[in-house]
């Protein structure tokens, strides 16, 4: 049996990596889409053979509950809008992908996990690198110690936001700046690479180069996070430039991944060499993967509700130290 999944909000991500993706999975299809411009509708329909009845709006997305044909939504909508519409998405008896980060706020998170336990509905966040060969790899290298104990990981997230006008520079709309956006893998990535909670964070924020653009969020902000069994990580993400790298140095040898957090092109080497792993489609093996969990009836507990509020946590934490410009305790 296959699911059928929506596609809530049909902006870049949705159309060049999720749709075409969903020609690849095994476990889950493309049956509808929920948009704000009906222009986009014909050519979507033609590519992808959705019927009149999958096809619905915003004030109108409530009436999926009597889709059948429709199983899970998968929310790709600007930050501050995933809270509402995984909400609803839940209430109308859907199971629910939704785009990191998972919400703006811890507050928000929490009122989202709420939902979908009361709806009785799975809750997964799109952590597509979860499912990747390269992150799978870098994990295995931690857990088996195969370099003895991760003691530091550096790990660093960012890009040059082209335009002044997108939606990830209003704060409203993005809930921050390329910490939410970015920033969150390498939070992620230190997470599950030294595979324990941080107990305290440190953070800076960079003096913007550019205040006219980055008016309402940061531009390059920096932290550090403290582990309980002494390990410690230092993170960069920045609107900037180009900066995408996860390293571990462990007891008696070192890790990484160039291009880790990007879409393709990962490269993993150790102080021994480089690794040969053979590339996967992320939103592909992802999809498959939160496909599989729904219909074993087994929640996909590395990328749950509950997985994408620990980050949000960590980020609150952020904020407060940059705020205080003190070391601020985590409690994940
Ligand atoms: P986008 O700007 O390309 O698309 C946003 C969509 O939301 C557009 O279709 C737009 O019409 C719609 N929208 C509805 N109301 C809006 C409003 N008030 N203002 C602006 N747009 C509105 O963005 P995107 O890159 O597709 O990102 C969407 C979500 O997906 C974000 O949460 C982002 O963090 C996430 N994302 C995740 C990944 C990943 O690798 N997991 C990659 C890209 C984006």
């Amino acid at each position: 049996k296959k699911l059928g999944i929506a596609l809530v909000g049909l902006g870049g991500y949705a159309t060049n990596q999720l749709a075409p993706a969903l020609m690849q999975t095994q476990h889950i299809e493309l049956r509808g889409i929920v948009t704000g411009t009906p222009s986009k509708i014909p050519q979507w329909q033609e590519k992808y053979k959705i019927p009149e009845k999958n096809i619905y709006n915003y004030g109108n997305f409530d009436e999926i509950a009597d889709n059948k044909d429709i199983d899970v939504v998968y929310i790709v909508l600007p930050n501050s809008m995933h809270a509402e519409y995984t909400i609803r998405g839940a209430k109308a008896g859907k199971h629910v992908i939704c785009e990191k980060p998972m919400s703006v706020s811890v507050k928000e998170g929490e009122e989202m996990i709420a939902a979908c336990k009361k709806a009785g509905k799975q809750l997964a966040i799109g952590y597509r690198l979860h499912y990747d060969p390269f992150h799978l790899e870098f994990i295995r290298h931690s857990r088996e110690q195969v370099f003895g104990k991760v003691l530091a990981v550096e790990a660093s997230d960012g890009f040059r936001a082209g335009d002044p006008n997108q939606w990830r520079l209003k704060k409203a709309l993005s809930g921050g700046g390329p910490l939410m956006d970015v920033g969150i893998y390498a939070i992620q990535g230190t997470r599950y690479t030294i595979g324990e909670e941080p107990i305290a964070v440190t953070a800076q924020e960079f003096p913007k180069t550019m205040p006219e653009k980055f008016k309402d969020v940061e531009e390059s902000l920096a932290w550090q996070l403290y582990f309980p069994g002494g390990a410690v990580s230092n993170s960069f993400s920045t609107y900037t430039t180009n900066v995408n790298r996860l390293f571990a140095g462990a007891e008696k040898g070192w890790f990484e991944i160039n291009n880790a957090f990007g879409y393709s092109g990962q490269q993993m080497r150790t102080n021994k060499g480089p690794l040969q792993i053979t590339p996967i489609n992320q939103q592909a093996a992802h999809m498959d993967g939160v496909a599989l969990s729904i219909l074993q009836n087994k929640p996909a507990n590395n990328v749950s509700g509950e997985e994408g509020l620990r980050d949000m946590k960590v980020i609150e934490g952020i904020y407060e130290a940059i705020a205080s410009g003190k070391k601020v305790d985590l409690k994940i």
